[in-house]
């Protein structure tokens, strides 16, 4: 138990207060105030177009933010002496010289920073490249450009890292490979930040998540407390009566969907008592099943207001 009056300091490795990057009159991230700690992987969760590249560009003094300020450790990154000891990021798996070994390029990377080259070997070995550190990057899949990518963040050993889609094209054995590699790196309690706009995937990998939607953060919070907050479980029924069912249901306060078939999907009331509403209409029922609430739901109840946004994950999620 923490002692009366001891207060316990959080060590806030990722800091933005009032981030805003304007392109003529449109802003790509408006005002937004948000902190990354060590020890969880944080996912910056969005559809594409939401801002979450130009808030990593920022964090990395790529682009200029038009107010408000971020740093990393405390301090911009422009002002930092060794970056790659300080934050480890991959923006662009495919920026990688084709012609070079996967070797060369670390090398070359850990020369220009002052890293050993016994380093190059040790993340090769982290990120399974060890085999072919020999061949060019030219050659190598999309998810073995991720590795890669991931072996010169992990370079200098930093305490942060950061990854723009880094689960983008890859097949399910790389989507479990990187899934495990960020909860390891947060498990020696290091601070990892990943976007995504792959709902699902950011569900199962991150501890906790900075929701962001137009350029705003629109939620912040773990997985189970932004799904609990916004969005309801459904219970699927199906019985000899829909229709009246349906209609006892409304009364009683539900919200429901007509499916095939006389489904109806219900929101609103607990099985329980939705259970009970059929008995006493003597309406016998062949199914009663309780499905809990998505990430996918939790977000468009968030962004129940766009349009364009129940759009773009529509088509991210394949639902
Ligand atoms: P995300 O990474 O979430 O997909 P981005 O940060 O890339 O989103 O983009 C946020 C918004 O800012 C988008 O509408 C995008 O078109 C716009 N944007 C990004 N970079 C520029 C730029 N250099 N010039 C003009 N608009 C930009």
């Amino acid at each position: 138990m923490t002692p009366r009056g001891l207060i316990r300091t959080v060590i806030v490795m990722i800091e933005a207060q009032h981030l805003t990057k304007r392109y003529g009159d449109k802003f790509a991230v408006n005002d937004i105030s948000f902190s990354v700690e060590p020890g969880v992987v944080t996912g910056f969760l969005g559809p594409n177009g939401a801002g979450k590249s130009t808030t990593m560009r920022m964090i990395l003094g790529l682009d200029r933010p038009t107010s408000g300020d971020v740093v990393v450790n405390g301090r911009r990154y422009r002002d930092m002496t060794a970056p790659l000891r300080e934050i480890g990021t991959l923006l662009d798996a495919r920026a990688v010289e084709p012609g070079r070994t996967a070797a060369n390029h670390l090398l070359w990377l850990a020369h220009s920073n002052g890293i050993s080259a016994r380093r190059v070997q040790e993340v090769l070995v982290t990120v399974g490249l060890a085999d072919v550190a020999d061949s060019r990057a030219g050659t190598f899949s999309l998810g073995m450009n991720q590795r890669l990518g991931i072996a010169a963040a992990l370079l200098g050993d930093p305490p942060v890292l950061m990854f723009d889609e880094p689960i983008n094209g890859l097949d399910p054995d790389g989507i479990i490979w990187i899934r495990n590699i960020m909860k390891s790196l947060a498990a020696e309690g290091r601070t990892v930040f990943l976007s995504s706009h792959l709902m699902s995937e950011m569900a199962q990998t991150a501890d906790h998540l900075i929701v962001i939607a137009r350029g705003r953060i629109i939620a912040t919070g773990s997985v189970d407390e932004i799904v609990s907050a916004n969005a309801t479980p459904s219970v699927t029924v199906r019985s000899s009566d829909p229709d009246t069912l349906n209609e006892r249901l409304v009364h009683a306060g539900a919200v429901t969907v007509r499916g095939l078939d006389g489904e109806l999907s219900v929101s609103g009331l607990s099985s329980a008592v939705i259970g009970s509403i059929a008995h006493r209409a003597d309406i016998p029922l062949t199914e009663l099943s309780t499905h809990g609430a998505s990430l996918e739901d939790a977000f468009l109840e968030l962004t129940h207001e766009s349009t364009d946004y129940r759009a773009t994950v529509g088509a991210s999620t394949g639902a």
